[in-house]
């Protein structure tokens, strides 16, 4: 398994703060919701797992948070006080028929396994793209935190939907929000049409 995937387990945390149907974390059931599928999270949950799942989400948060601030040290330095707190346990696995391959803390109490495997993730992705591909979604209302991956690093919303509404925002603006509601070209590209004189 690819590493920096578990980088995803970063988002969907921090993200289940920030859901039109409530907390995603409001009870033991909304956590088991939301481990529900991933290899190694299963198990007994108890109340304590549920309050250690709460403070990892704050502090997931909290290195998003400085980042999108334009803070890369203090987002780095909060990632790697989580990467001292749940040390990394790699394990070669070759389970369902796959090649050797790594997984992080295959086992372990659940926060602790979520912790060192999120973190492992986001470290390795800072170190392979950098610390400011990790956003908070700046659209009215939205709070979730995404991963920009693209290579231009252009990804400024955390989906379509927050995109879009952000492009309609500056359309009503009008002219005073210049630069922002420009999606698409207004003149054709006339360089093809150019007399060729000299
Ligand atoms: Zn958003």
């Amino acid at each position: 398994m690819d590493l920096a995937s578990y980088a995803d387990l970063a988002i969907v945390l921090v993200n289940s703060g920030h859901r039109p149907e409530g907390d995603g974390l409001r009870d033991l059931d909304g956590l088991r919701d939301l481990l529900a599928g991933r290899p190694h999270l299963g198990g007994t949950l108890r109340q304590r797992d549920l309050d250690a799942m709460r403070a990892l989400r704050d502090q997931l948060r909290a290195v998003f948070a400085a980042s999108a601030e334009g803070r890369g040290e203090l987002a780095a330095e909060r990632l790697n006080e989580l990467l001292i707190q749940h040390p990394v346990h790699p394990q070669l696995s070759a389970h369902d028929g796959q090649d050797w391959h790594l997984h992080v803390n295959d086992g372990g109490a659940i926060p602790d396994v979520y912790a060192a495997r999120a973190a492992m993730g986001l470290a390795v992705r800072v170190a392979e793209q950098g610390i400011d591909r990790l956003r908070v979604c700046p659209a009215d209302g939205c709070g979730r935190v995404y991963l920009d991956t693209t290579k231009e690093r252009s990804r400024l919303y955390c989906s379509p939907d927050c995109a879009a509404q952000a492009v309609g925002r500056a359309v009503r603006r009008g002219p005073r929000g210049e630069g922002t509601a420009r999606t698409e070209r207004t003149e054709p590209d006339s360089t093809a049409a150019r007399p060729t004189g000299q």
